[in-house]
């Protein structure tokens, strides 16, 4: 949870993390931007205590589209980019037991990826 959160706080990059799991999905896609949103709105308020509101407005907007909306934006994209290739390129895509939303095998419990299909095509069922 911890490395989920400083991912997203941070914008790191790359779809997959050290350990092998993609980073981007769907859910943490939006739950991303409602934290760095949560983290505008906090920032947002401790410029208007110092600064006013005619600088908190325009400082919390720019934010909003540069920090939390765009990068969201952009993760979509990457998500979108790679989920078309594993899509066209693994065996789990015509899988029952496929997530396509998680990416993961529901059979396994794990992520799958191009290099790397947890039941080695032993168990795929077409969907
Ligand atoms: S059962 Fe095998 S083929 Fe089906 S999703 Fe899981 S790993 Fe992929």
């Amino acid at each position: 949870m911890l490395d989920f959160l400083t991912d997203q706080l941070l914008l790191k990059r790359g779809f997959y993390d050290e350990s092998g799991r993609p980073r981007l999905t769907t859910g943490t896609i939006v739950f991303g931007a409602l934290l760095r949103s949560l983290a505008v709105i906090i920032v947002g308020f401790v410029v208007w205590h110092y600064g006013g509101v005619e600088l908190s407005i325009p400082i919390s907007l720019a934010l909003l589209w540069g920090y939390a909306v765009y990068p969201a934006y952009r993760q979509f994209v990457v998500f979108s980019e790679v989920s078309d290739v594993i899509k066209e390129e693994i065996l789990c895509s015509s899988c029952r037991h496929f997530n396509p939303s998680g990416q993961f095998c529901q059979l396994y419990d794990e992520h799958v990826r191009p290099d790397h299909i947890p039941c080695g095509g032993d168990d795929w069922e077409p969907s």
